[in-house]
């Protein structure tokens, strides 16, 4: 399998070449140059494996340079029940007849993003050590993503991570959760600023091409396909737990942020999965939901950014966005580089033709919906109240919209992004009640903890990675 660029860069790279890159030399993302399309009997053969087997199976499809063997072998280490609490890795949690959860959360970091970050974490140590090359992980964190990178590296020969994080701003669970990590490769630097210093920090030091080169930076952010490519495979998981046959059509409903989570979605109803709908979740930041209902895309400034009570899906643009946009254009290069590399630019929105709008949901299954604080709390409320189940708040923002947009005769699916206990705050808000926690982690914020506390100053952050490669 070749994979090529939104933007229109015919370059044919294979999995490894784009495994440790970001973006695509263009400015785009990169896509495999056509789906496998899955047929009925091999459908069928999917159903009775094991996760890591179907996780194989998936993946084998896009990637054509690593032995199988060995692909077998990252995929049986990554998806196991000592790492992921259970032998179904994501069973479902019924609600009442025709509609679950699917449970993505039960990982390390308690967050659907080690789904990805896990097999990230194998793939990187495998391909590096192929290479005899080193590489070191700089990352921004405001929670869920840097945890997940750092419990996905601990330990990975050749791999160090530097996360850096807004001294004193994530809740106390996720600082714990991040500090308390004793690997020597894992550097947690703690700025005394916000979010978006240690952001512009990361990018400085990416700019500077020669330090970068020099120290083998590189990165792990949502825009990676491996960790898109790991997401397909827990959509047919979760397909296969909720039917009895294949003639049979699901929908899943997904909080979404950057659009990587339901991008995978994407993909596997492009390949075949009989999927409905794909139910674009978004919370008071509704740049996503404004483009499915209108066809305007208008990413918002930091400004205009707002901090909400699922921190996780307040972003300002949606990263994999593109992605989607590629495919709804029938793949017109040219169209997708003049909407996002000059308008947004240019103008900082742009807006698709009607014919294309009513593609979105006929041809794509693509509807969305929206949720607010108020909506949050309600929801948890009724899900507590109706179901008995305490759900984070992510979790709710989906299960809002899903009740809107769940059909009659059709499965509704909802993804579980986090579990409750990583959100305490806002559960004892709704409930009264101190959300349940995993038992392994009961002393979580009294473990002894790794930090560096310093400044805002990329000089410093610099000065840091030279000591200690
Ligand atoms: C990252 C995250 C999301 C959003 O996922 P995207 O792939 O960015 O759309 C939703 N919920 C939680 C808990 C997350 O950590």
């Amino acid at each position: 399998m070749n994979y090529l660029s939104t933007r229109g860069d015919p370059a044919a790279r294979h999995f490894s070449d784009i495994l440790l890159e970001g973006l695509a030399p263009d400015g785009g993302l990169y896509l495999p140059q056509s789906y496998p399309q899955i047929d009925a009997a091999t459908l069928a053969r999917w159903r009775g494996l094991a996760y890591a087997d179907l996780a194989y199976e998936i993946l084998s499809l896009y990637i054509d340079d690593i032995p199988a063997d060995d692909l077998k072998a990252l995929t049986k280490r990554t998806y196991t029940e000592a790492v992921f609490g259970t032998p179904e890795i994501t069973p479902l949690k019924p609600l009442e007849p025709g509609l679950a959860l699917v449970a993505l959360s039960n990982g390390p970091t308690l967050a659907f993003k080690d789904m990805a970050m896990q097999l990230l974490g194998q793939l990187f140590e495998y391909e590096l050590k192929r290479r005899g090359e080193t590489l070191n992980i700089l990352g921004a964190t405001s929670g869920d993503t840097g945890s997940a990178a750092e419990y996905a590296m601990r330990g990975k020969a050749g791999i160090q991570v530097f996360m850096l994080s807004p001294n004193g701003r994530m809740s106390p669970f996720q600082q714990a959760q991040m500090f308390s990590l004793q690997e020597a490769n894992i550097h947690n630097l703690a700025l005394q600023g916000v979010f978006d210093d240690c952001q512009d920090i990361v990018k400085a030091v990416s700019n500077d091409l020669d330090f970068k080169r020099r120290h083998r930076i590189g990165t792990v952010n949502s825009i990676n396909w491996a960790r898109l490519l790991a997401q397909v495979v827990y959509y047919f998981a979760a397909y296969f737990q909720a039917t009895r046959t294949d003639s049979e059509r699901v929908s899943f409903t997904v909080p979404s942020g950057n659009f990587g989570n339901v991008c995978a979605g994407h993909v596997a109803r492009m390949m075949g999965l009989p999927i409905e709908r794909l139910v674009v979740a978004t919370n008071e930041n509704d740049v996503l939901d404004e483009f499915f209902r209108t066809g305007v895309y208008r990413p918002r400034g930091a400004a205009q950014t707002l901090e909400t009570s699922s921190p996780s899906m307040d972003i300002s643009k949606a990263s994999n966005f593109e992605r989607f946009v590629f495919d709804l254009l029938d793949r017109d290069a040219d169209r997708v580089r003049q909407l996002f590399g000059e308008q947004l630019a240019t103008q900082g929105y742009f807006e698709i033709t009607a014919e294309e709008r009513a593609r979105m949901s006929a041809r794509f299954g693509f509807v969305s919906g929206r949720s607010s604080h108020a909506d949050r709390l309600a929801t948890i409320r009724l899900c507590h109240q109706r179901y008995g189940q305490v759900i984070d708040t992510h979790t709710a923002d989906g299960l809002k919209v899903a009740l809107e947009q769940r059909q009659a005769g059709t499965p509704m699916l909802v993804l579980e992004t986090a579990l409750p206990a990583k959100f305490a705050a806002t559960i004892e808000e709704a409930l009264g009640l101190v959300p349940p926690r995993p038992a392994a982690l009961a002393d979580l914020e009294s473990r002894p903890k790794r930090v560096q506390v310093m400044p805002v100053s990329v000089d410093l952050v610099k000065q840091f990675i030279v000591d200690h490669v």
